[in-house]
């Protein structure tokens, strides 16, 4: 055992403790483990594969108030559930918030909304009440991002959302606690009044709380540890990439002519690392991934190109190159596969299983953990000589 300033090294065939592992370096596990680190949790993070691994990294990278779920005309449990998430996440960006994410900047630091000409019916008068004051504004033409003003026509919003490179929030979540950060999968523990014991090869580890973190991981590490009391469910998506040489990024949910309360297309677009012409790439989901997760990949590019051809008609992407992503959501089981409103984290024993259900509501995932934590009894952290996850990159890349 090497003892450098208040971190032991781990070796072989001998015991330590800890007081919090985590299972799962997506952006529950790591905003969990710089909450927990800060508050002075002696804690560790095993990520099985690259960090941010699947869903983080999958995902569209919006921090939003929910009221893309209010698209019915009326708020609703779940856009109000996570309406000051925002706030909290900007207060993170400016190095005043519950996690220190100050300096790095966001995508776009608004996200839109927008129809085509006398689209929006009854949600004009919505969207203007006194209730979402602050939360959504109607944008003038001169006021317009370049995107729009190159040949929009219709009601275009600004709501009180932001856009966030999920590569560069998964570095900047590691980069405080990478000491703490480890490549390997937690498959099995074994629980006692002693704590949770883990084996990471022939190096054994016992924490007072295990928190499985593991996204879609999570059902698997659960059944291994034999708890049968947190069932998962799975909502898939099929996303589209689209590769252009549209100058401009967008970032807006449309809602020309939607049938169900939805955004038709949920933009966002990302940066390709090119210069000029072929700097963004956009990313697309909304009604087209969720409808299209039964359309085959050829199916779902046709019918994509016919949906860009209706929400953004000033552009031309004849030429543009199309290619699609199958993710699943994983999240606690809800009645009829609907959407959870909240973040979930349930204590089972010495196990906390949780899932964000949101990027946004990473920090209410925060409160419920810690609301269930007992008080740190460990300072020192503890290094074993394990690699680290490789660092994050987008699925596109
Ligand atoms: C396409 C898509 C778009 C989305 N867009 C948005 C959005 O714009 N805004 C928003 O708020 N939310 C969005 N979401 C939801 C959001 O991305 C997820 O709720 C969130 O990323 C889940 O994070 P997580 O840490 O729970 O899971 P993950 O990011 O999936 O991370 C879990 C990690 O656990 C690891 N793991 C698995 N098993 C083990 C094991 N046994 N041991 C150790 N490690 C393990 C995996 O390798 C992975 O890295 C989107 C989701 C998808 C799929």
């Amino acid at each position: 055992m090497t003892d450098t300033g208040n971190t032991i090294t781990a070796s072989h065939g001998r015991e330590h403790r800890v007081d919090i592992v985590i299972a799962g370096g997506g952006i529950a596990g790591l905003w969990l483990l710089n909450r927990l680190s800060a508050l002075g949790y002696s804690a560790l993070l095993f990520e099985a594969g690259r960090l941010g691994g699947e869903q983080t990294l999958a995902s569209q990278g919006m921090i939003h108030g929910g009221l893309k779920y209010a698209l019915g005309g009326a708020l609703t449990g779940a856009s109000e559930a996570i309406a000051a998430m925002p706030e909290r996440w900007r207060a993170c960006l400016r190095g005043e918030g519950e996690v220190d994410l100050s300096g790095l900047p966001p995508l776009s630091h608004y996200y839109y909304l927008y129809a085509a000409d006398n689209a929006l019916g009854s949600l004009t008068s919505f969207f203007a009440s006194r209730g979402l004051r602050g939360r959504i504004e109607r944008v003038q033409e001169r006021d317009y991002p370049q995107a729009f003003a190159d040949g929009f026509s219709g009601r275009l919003y600004r709501l009180n959302d932001f856009v966030l490179d999920t590569a560069a929030l998964v570095a900047r979540l590691a980069q405080p606690v990478r000491e703490r950060i480890f490549q390997h999968s937690v498959e099995h523990a074994e629980c006692s009044d002693e704590g949770v014991r883990l084996d990471l090869d022939g190096r054994s580890l016992v924490c007072t709380s295990l928190i499985v973190a593991a996204g879609t991981g999570s059902e698997r590490l659960c059944t291994a540890l034999g708890i049968d009391q947190v069932p998962m469910q799975r909502r898939p998506l099929h996303q589209v990439v689209v590769r252009h040489d549209y100058p401009h990024p967008i970032y807006a949910h449309c809602l020309t002519g939607i049938k169900t309360p939805e955004p038709r297309l949920t933009i966002t677009s990302h940066p390709t690392g090119r210069t000029q012409r072929n700097r963004w790439l956009w990313y697309l989901g909304g009604r087209l991934a969720t409808s299209g997760v039964d359309r085959t990949q050829a199916d779902q590019i046709a019918h994509a190109r016919d949906e860009l051809k209706v929400c953004i008609p000033w552009v031309d992407l004849d030429k543009a190159e199309f290619s699609t992503l199958r993710v699943d959501r994983a999240e606690p089981a809800q009645h009829r596969l609907l959407k959870p409103d909240n973040a979930y984290a349930k204590r089972v024993g010495q196990v906390l299983v949780c899932w964000p259900t949101k990027l946004s509501l990473a920090p209410d995932l925060g409160d419920r953990v810690l609301a269930q934590l007992p008080p740190p009894a460990y300072s020192d952290s503890v290094d074993i000589d394990l690699p680290r996850p490789p660092p994050a990159t987008p699925p596109w890349v």
